[in-house]
């Protein structure tokens, strides 16, 4: 399992541009911190190893021996990862209707955990303006202010290190795939901690193709209106090819090509698209974006759903086959993509002490992903 120092994770990590702002490294100590979208060392660290890095996304994460403590299978390089079941799913009649990212199938399952005693606490991405904010609630009317995605990268998990440090346990988590993957490796106890108690008693992640870099995107769109009058931002599926932010009495939509430029270095050599690791994953259902592509990982994760849908919380029905097929060619690519990106740039089950790996996983899979 790997082990790394503070000092690395700058020089690994932060100076090669691949720090995706998950906020994993953060609110551990005085050192890391997240502001405005980028983090920062702000006090050299003298430490030889530290959770910060073991916790990193983009540190030598070893994928097979992850699958194996998450789903206790190894990694198999499915697009999809392992699951269990696929499904359409959206906001059932208990649940209010406010404004949700598209079916609010994420907000009526954390309700329903939350208000069951699944989870006593879940922690959530706010916003405080345009930037995404992470936020620790016990109700759903907290969790209902939390709804629709922020598509600038959060420190979500700098909430999940400042919870343990409480210690509150029983917790929902929700996040992009790369969240997940710190959360999972958090989960692990890699720097073997005495007494540790796995705080997450259910995982929620989001389906997610990139995020943007918060610094890039405020010159981005300073010099096009004021930051302070965005009241939204959404990204609609394929075919729209647009970005469309909403200001008081207005819509404008910005060409994704503009947009492109603006997306996390580090998001190129992400082989998850799905959030696989993950008691349930969910995405916009691209045929219809007011409801949600619901992929079920776990036995928790079936539980959750069959009650949610018992208690009103969410409607589910069928995924039609050529969604599905649409599915596996967008999540297939984004792997293949990363994985041939992390293979060129040395980044992918390099032995290099100098050059550390982004990425491990049995050759074998990496030339039947990438063929
Ligand atoms: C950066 C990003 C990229 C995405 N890309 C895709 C994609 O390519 N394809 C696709 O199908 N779906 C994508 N999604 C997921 C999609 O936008 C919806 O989040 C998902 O369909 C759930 O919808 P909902 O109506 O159930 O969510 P809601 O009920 O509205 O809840 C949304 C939840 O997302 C959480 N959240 C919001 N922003 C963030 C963030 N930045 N980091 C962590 N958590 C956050 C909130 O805590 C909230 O609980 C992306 C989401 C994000 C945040």
């Amino acid at each position: 399992m790997k082990t790394s120092s503070p000092g690395s994770l700058k020089t690994d990590i932060q100076d090669r541009d691949l720090c995706i702002n998950c906020g994993a490294c953060t609110e551990l100590c005085p050192y890391f911190k997240s502001y405005k979208g980028k983090i920062a060392m702000i006090f050299n660290c003298t430490l030889g190893q530290g959770k910060c890095f073991a916790h990193c996304p983009k540190a030598e994460v070893d994928l097979d021996e992850l699958s194996l403590f998450f789903h206790q299978k190894p990694y198999d390089g499915h697009p999809l990862g392992h699951f269990k079941s696929i499904h359409v799913s959206r906001a059932g009649e208990t649940m209010a209707r406010v404004l949700f990212q598209n079916g609010g199938t994420v907000s009526s399952l954390i309700s329903c955990a939350l208000n069951n005693g699944v989870i006593d606490h879940a922690i959530l991405t706010d916003k405080n303006g345009i930037l995404p904010e992470p936020r620790l609630v016990n109700t759903t009317e907290d969790t209902l202010h939390c709804a629709t995605s922020k598509y600038l990268a959060a420190p979500t998990l700098g909430e999940l290190n400042k919870a343990m440090q409480n210690k509150l346990s029983n917790i929902g988590l929700v996040g992009t795939p790369c969240q997940m993957i710190a959360a999972a490796l958090t989960r692990m106890n890699p720097m073997n901690q005495d007494g540790f108690k796995d705080p997450v008693s259910l995982s929620i992640g989001l389906f997610c193709t990139w995020a943007l870099d918060t610094r890039k995107f405020m010159t981005f769109i300073s010099s096009k209106m004021e930051i302070r009058d965005i009241k939204r931002m959404d990204i609609p599926p394929p075919p729209a090819g647009i970005a469309v932010i909403e200001k008081d009495r207005e819509i404008i939509n910005i060409p994704l090509e503009d947009i492109r430029p603006l997306i996390l270095e580090g998001c190129s050599v992400c082989p998850d698209m799905t959030a696989e690791f993950s008691d349930i994953s969910v995405g916009t259902f691209e045929d219809n974006p007011e409801w949600n592509t619901l992929i079920i990982r776990t036995e928790k994760g079936e539980q959750l759903v069959e009650d949610a849908c018992k208690k009103g919380y969410l409607t589910l029905s069928d995924l039609p086959e050529k969604s599905l097929d649409h599915l596996l060619s967008g999540a297939g690519m984004k792997k293949k993509k990363a994985i041939l990106k992390a293979g060129t740039e040395g980044l992918m089950n390099t032995l290099d002490n100098s050059k550390p790996a982004v990425l491990r996983m049995p050759e074998s899979l990496i030339k039947t992903i990438t063929k």
